[in-house]
């Protein structure tokens, strides 16, 4: 790893945003849903010390909450949903939507950190 390399942040949260190393964007970050790979096959950047924490859910929870929430209330104003069809209807998108966001928002925190140069390590 070439510790005065300039790193381009958008790039990095670009092919962070895809699920690629942040780096090259050639490689997958992730082994599986959210295990990062340790490094990056074609570049080589070691992923193993850099760690997101709870970065990533907290920014799941602020958008996911930010995108349902109108909904939420559009739908209990109409009047037109019983609280369980509410319930029928909202948790599964609920659920969807973090499973969906939350390994973009890791490799986003993950993009970030390296293109900042703020692992802790
Ligand atoms: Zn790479």
């Amino acid at each position: 790893m070439d510790r005065g390399e300039k790193r381009n942040l958008w790039s990095a949260l670009g092919n962070g945003l895809r699920g690629r190393c942040p780096r090259c964007g050639r490689a997958a970050l992730f082994r599986s849903y959210l295990k990062q790979v340790d490094s990056c096959p074609e570049c080589h950047e070691n992923w193993s010390e850099i760690r997101s924490d709870d970065a990533a859910p907290w920014l799941t929870i602020l958008i996911v909450g930010h995108v349902m929430a109108p909904v939420m209330i559009a739908m209990s104003k109409s009047g037109r949903f019983a609280p369980w069809e509410m319930s029928a209807i909202l948790i599964p998108v609920l659920i969807g939507l973090c499973l969906l966001v939350l390994p973009r928002a890791k490799a986003l925190f993950m993009g970030a950190i390296w293109a900042l140069r703020a692992q802790s390590s």
